[in-house]
């Protein structure tokens, strides 16, 4: 029994107030793209339209774009395999950067046939159905869960690590599964941090989030509740004042977000970031290295230096996931490890996110080996100019 996302209290012409500078400004691109969508910016900022109105098909998509061959036929034969689904306000994004034939953008959120070919991938990278006790609740360790309440998202990220949920209907804050898994984690003390996730966990009323949240934070066990959410990047406007205040009822909460590259962050996504900063809840950043979007030096200390500017804090860079279909956006771990190496000594440590690569068995943190060995009771590293340091090690 899925919840519609339209049910709820909000009225479907909810305007949140904190965007309304955005859809009066005429320059942004909350009012062009409201344009180019006939409608009024006011009934852009509303995030069920965005949700209604969602580009999945491909003259849908060239009615905004000029589409490349690759990608016409990626809607054209891919819809099968992966839906696409895409914002009128991520689609603004495109828009912003046509002519860009190296667009981030669209590597991200468009089909291309490229995904029919790949040797490599598999549907479940890491094992999560294996690694769940009950269903859509996957635990890894001991302390904690990733509880997969959404299915829906704003954008369908090409490269989704859980596309093999998209082939099942009704998981979308399903009560069913939200009732076994709340009886799951309630029956394990040593679970003490949720993560809520999907999907996109936003995706859902606020009565909806807040019950959720009711319910895990009634479980005493439970320290700490965290939201995995791209609505910051693909559908700001979800982002509401109105939810962050929900959200802060039930500390400590925090959010982790998906940004990819420094054209994502716009004065929109910011304001998504502050709603949520200005209510006192932390707001962390979790990107994957994807080829063409952020697998140099220069595009990955732009993400970084833009996300710090809007207090969303990096946190993690994924190596991507060997999920079928993505072979044309995978980077090599040793160039991964190579372009994070690059942000030491440019920009200072809180803005370095810890490069991961996450396993069946949990994630493992890999960089450049500062550590070269011992020389008697000295150590001998690395300085991050390339010089070699001698540190006497206490015993
Ligand atoms: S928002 Fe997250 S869950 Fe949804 S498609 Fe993108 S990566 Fe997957």
């Amino acid at each position: 029994m899925s919840e519609p996302i339209d049910s709820n209290e909000q009225s479907s012409f909810y305007i949140p107030e904190e965007f309304l500078s955005l859809a009066e400004d005429p320059n942004s691109l909350t009012s062009q793209m409201a344009a180019r969508f006939n409608v009024e910016p006011k009934t852009f900022i509303n995030w069920r339209w965005q949700m209604k109105h969602q580009v999945t098909e491909g003259a849908q998509a060239a009615a905004v774009l000029s589409l490349k061959e690759q990608e016409a036929q990626g809607f054209e034969q891919l819809n099968h395999l992966f839906n696409a689904g895409i914002t009128p306000y991520y689609m603004g994004l495109m828009v912003a950067r046509l002519g860009d034939d190296e667009c981030p953008i669209r590597l991200q959120a468009l089909p291309r046939v490229e995904e029919l070919k790949d040797s490599l991938g598999v549907a479940d990278p890491l094992s999560e159905v294996a690694h769940s006790p009950v269903r859509e609740v996957v635990q890894v360790y001991p302390d904690r869960v990733a509880f997969c309440v959404a299915q829906l998202c704003p954008v369908y990220c090409r490269y989704c690590y859980r596309k093999r949920r998209d082939e099942e209907a009704g998981l979308h804050f399903n009560r069913a599964i939200i009732d076994r898994g709340i009886e799951y984690i309630a029956s394990n003390p040593a679970i003490r941090d949720v993560l809520i996730t999907g999907g996109d966990s936003f995706v859902a009323s606020d009565a909806a989030i807040e019950g959720l949240l009711q319910r895990i934070r009634a479980i005493p066990h439970v320290e700490i509740i965290r939201f995995g959410t791209r609505t910051p990047v693909t559908l700001p406007y979800r982002v509401t004042d109105r939810l962050a205040k929900i959200l802060a009822k039930y500390h400590p909460v925090y959010v982790n977000t998906h940004f990819n590259c420094a054209e994502e962050i716009t004065p929109e996504a910011a304001q998504a970031v502050a709603n949520l900063v200005n209510n006192g809840i932390p707001v962390g950043n979790q990107a994957v290295m994807l080829k063409g979007v952020n697998d140099s030096p220069e595009r990955m200390m732009a993400l970084c230096r833009s996300l710090l500017k809007i207090r969303a804090r990096p946190y993690y860079v994924f190596h991507a996931h060997s999920v079928q279909g993505t072979e044309h956006l995978r980077v090599s771990i040793r160039r991964g490890i190579e372009v994070m190496k690059s942000l030491r000594g440019n920009i200072s440590g809180m803005g370095i996110p810890a490069f991961i690569l996450d396993t069946p068995s949990g994630k493992i943190p890999v960089q450049h080996n500062y550590v070269l060995g011992h020389d008697g009771s000295d150590l001998i590293l690395e300085t991050i100019r390339g010089e070699i340091w001698r540190e006497p090690d206490v015993f």
